[in-house]
């Protein structure tokens, strides 16, 4: 391992989740390739393995939904550029309303979906039916379909981001934790680990929810914590179709997937 940590690099990632690897992989793309990321176990051991893997396209702003739309888009071609398999699809979402002011609410959202260029459609109970034909429709006032929502493979996807970044020259390390970020002059300069220093122009800290910890060591206020987030995963149900649209429902501040 000792023999794997340089002394210097341009930039040193803490963490091996989606956010670090995705950071590698474009840093890569736009040619910085001096670049050292480090995760304490196996890529992907965090946060990330737990995902339900749901690319929604909708946020708050233009600029949070131009980035999902551009997340789209990058992952469609992720598993061609690697070779490595992202299990992403688009098999659209939808959300239902119990309540017509929830309704009212997932309009609004609709008219900004489309105000920000997205594809959208206001849908009635039998068209709810027609693409989901699962679905109770007691209390179901309405919904809107977004048919280039998706999902993915957290783990694969990380794997194949990790993939593109090694092939354009990231060095990616596994079992070896960051100690502590190294700060001198009121700057992050390197990272310390148990096999020695790691000088680096620039530190990137995503290592998750944990990084609130390394954070706290050089006096940063991070506030981040765990939330508790339930799910249920049932076995093969006979008859149901493939490729079914992700189902929200806000009213009850649940999902239903498709599981790989
Ligand atoms: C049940 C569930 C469902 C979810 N569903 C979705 C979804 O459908 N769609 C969606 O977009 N998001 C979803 N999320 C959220 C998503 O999983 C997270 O936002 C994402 O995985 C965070 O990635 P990350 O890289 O920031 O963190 P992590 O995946 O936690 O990665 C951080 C990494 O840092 C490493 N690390 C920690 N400390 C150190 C150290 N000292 N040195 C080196 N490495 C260190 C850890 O081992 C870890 O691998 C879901 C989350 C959960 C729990």
């Amino acid at each position: 391992m000792t023999q794997d940590l340089p002394g210097r690099t341009e930039v040193v990632i803490i963490g091996g989740g989606i956010v670090g690897c995705a950071i590698a992989y474009h840093l890569a793309r736009i040619g910085i390739t001096d670049v050292v990321l480090l995760e304490r176990r196996k890529l992907t051991c965090g946060t990330t393995w737990h995902a339900a893997g749901l690319v929604g396209q909708l946020r708050a702003t233009r600029n949070m939904t131009e980035l999902a739309k551009y997340t789209s888009e990058l992952f469609a071609g992720l598993g061609a550029e690697t070779g490595q398999a992202t299990g992403f699809r688009q098999n659209g979402s939808i959300a239902v309303a119990l309540h017509p002011e929830r309704f009212e609410e997932l309009k609004r959202g609709a008219s900004m979906a489309r105000n920000f260029g997205l594809e959208v459609e206001v849908i009635g109970p039998t068209e709810i039916r027609e693409r989901h034909p699962l679905v109770d429709l007691g209390g179901v006032v309405g919904g809107v379909f977004l048919p280039k929502d998706g999902q993915t493979n957290p783990i694969d996807t990380t794997l194949a981001l990790a993939k593109g970044a090694r092939m354009r020259g990231v060095r990616i390390l596994e079992d070896l934790p960051v100690e502590r970020i190294l700060v001198e002059g009121g700057r992050a300069v390197g990272v310390r680990t148990p096999v020695g220093e790691l000088r680096a122009g620039t530190v990137v800290l995503a290592a998750g929810m944990w990084s609130r910890w390394l954070a706290r060591d050089i006096g940063v206020h991070l506030p981040l914590h765990a939330a508790e987030h339930f799910y249920v995963v049932t076995e093969a149900i006979e008859g149901l179709p493939r490729e079914l649209p992700v189902l929200r429902v806000p009213d009850e501040c649940a999902y239903c997937k498709e599981d790989a």
